[in-house]
């Protein structure tokens, strides 16, 4: 920091410079996908947290709140489309220095964009888990028992975090919040909720790929989540190169080598552009 280089050319540079970097997302890559973010540029809460794992387990109105926001959300989610940082990725990976992607977001959005070396560390929205019998299920096929279930059902929601939405205490009250129909149990998103841990395989994969790297880069978190966070302190430890983008301030930005402020899309896009010429990414 404190150069007057542009941050695209120093980002550019700095990925330029290295072979094997581990990337972790959040969710400034898929804000302009229409997927808000839950924090603001300072790293607090743009609204009510989200809910916790030991409340939805256990206060059937936390549960069925959960479900009818995620109802009312669903489509919007569903429906989301990748944006630029996620394009940026996947050209980057087929360029060949991109080692692995971790990303804490939920969306799928990565893959979809053509990613492939992708570690969803908190999960997936599009599969359901039963809390009782452990069955999976794809969250489409509940979209349509829950509209079964909840004839006329519907509500004015703002689009939130995670697939949710905001809406109305009434519409919350009516809603009739699904469970599994093999065994009655609880039924949650397959993703981390607050309040629950990583699961230790997938956390040991992805310390063991950050492991194997000469850099790491951070996009689009502001790293509030320790989940996220404790790469960048396993990477500062080992020693290797951090670089960060993104828009405000993250919890990162004292053990970042470079940090590069503004829009992560655009910023990737150019990055990335530059290090792979057109023609040039299947080499
Ligand atoms: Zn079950």
């Amino acid at each position: 920091m404190g150069t007057s280089e542009p941050g695209t050319e120093r980002l550019q540079r700095w990925i330029a410079g290295h072979r094997r970097v581990f990337a972790l997302t959040g969710a400034g890559c898929s804000t302009a996908s229409g997927i808000p973010d839950y924090r603001d540029d300072q790293g607090e809460w743009k609204r009510r947290p989200p809910v916790m794992i030991q409340a939805f387990r256990a206060e059937d109105a936390v549960y069925r709140r959960y479900w009818a926001r995620a109802c009312a959300g669903w489509r919007r989610f569903s429906t989301a489309a990748p944006g630029a940082a996620h394009r940026a990725f996947a050209a980057w990976e087929t360029a060949g220095t991109l080692w692995r992607l971790v990303t804490q977001n939920v969306d799928g959005l990565h893959q979809r964009a053509g990613s492939r070396a992708v570690i969803d560390l908190h999960g997936r929205l599009d599969v359901v888990i039963c809390l009782g019998c452990g069955a999976r299920t794809p969250r489409a096929d509940l979209q349509t028992v829950m509209s079964e279930a909840n004839p006329g059902w519907q509500s004015v929601a703002e689009p939130a975090p995670d697939g949710d939405a905001d809406i109305d205490a009434a519409a919350v009250d009516a809603f009739v919040a699904p469970h599994c129909e093999r065994c009655g149990g609880l039924l949650k998103p397959d993703v981390v909720f607050f309040g629950e841990n990583v699961p230790g395989e997938r956390y040991e994969a992805a310390r063991a790929a950050l492991a194997e790297a000469d850099a790491l880069l951070v996009a689009g978190s502001s790293l509030m989540v320790y989940s996220g966070f404790r790469f960048v302190r396993q990477a500062h430890e080992a020693g290797l190169p951090i670089a960060i983008v993104n828009r405000g301030r993250t919890r990162g930005d004292d053990l970042a080598d470079l940090k590069v402020e503004g829009d992560v899309g655009s910023l990737l896009t150019d990055a990335i552009a530059a290090r792979v010429p057109a023609g040039d990414a299947a080499r």
